[in-house]
């Protein structure tokens, strides 16, 4: 499974109480975080430390199931793991490729679908204009290359593709 970065709200299903001891949720899975991302969320800084918890990814290395990479990788077929930077340096989306389809999974860089303009970005955000950025480079390819993004945070609209109108993206909802 892929980490796009380790904050609680992303990291937080990796592990799970027994009795206790803290353990992977998911015993026999390797867990891709980006190495850079690891190093900070175990060294956080007054900025980051309450987005960081350690049981949700201390116990992950210490079962020896932490697979660190450096930049962009293939981490099953077709299931590629791309830094994006913005929301944390570290931070990276997930891109699944099958059948020829294309499924963005940006997490943080666009966390939910009222988030399409390009200025809308997290006051959490460590880099903002990366993001704003990031978000310029995903959205036209997405647009071009008719893909569906999934919103993480998004309850009401989980996925979509985007259009390009005028200087901005209105989305597609699949029926
Ligand atoms: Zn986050």
């Amino acid at each position: 499974m892929v980490n796009t970065h380790l904050h609680f709200d992303h990291a937080g299903g990796n592990t799970r109480r027994e009795g206790s001891r803290v353990v992977p949720t998911f015993p026999r899975a390797r867990y891709v975080v980006q190495r850079g991302e690891w190093e900070d969320a175990r060294h956080p800084h007054e900025r980051s430390r309450a987005s960081y918890r350690e049981d949700d990814f201390v116990p992950v290395a210490e079962a020896a199931q932490l697979d660190l990479i450096d930049g962009e990788a293939e981490v099953a077929p077709g299931v590629r793991a791309v830094p994006v930077g913005g929301h944390t340096t570290h931070h990276q989306m997930v891109v699944v490729e099958s059948g020829g389809e294309t499924l963005i999974v940006p997490t943080d860089l666009l966390p939910t679908a009222s988030h399409l303009p390009l200025p809308f970005v997290m006051a959490y955000d460590l880099f903002p204009v990366a993001t704003l950025e990031a978000k310029r480079q995903l959205l036209g390819a997405a647009a071009d290359g008719g893909w569906r993004i999934l919103f993480y945070h998004d309850a009401r609209t989980p996925v979509g593709r985007v259009r390009r109108e005028g200087d901005g993206y209105t989305l597609e909802v699949d029926p």
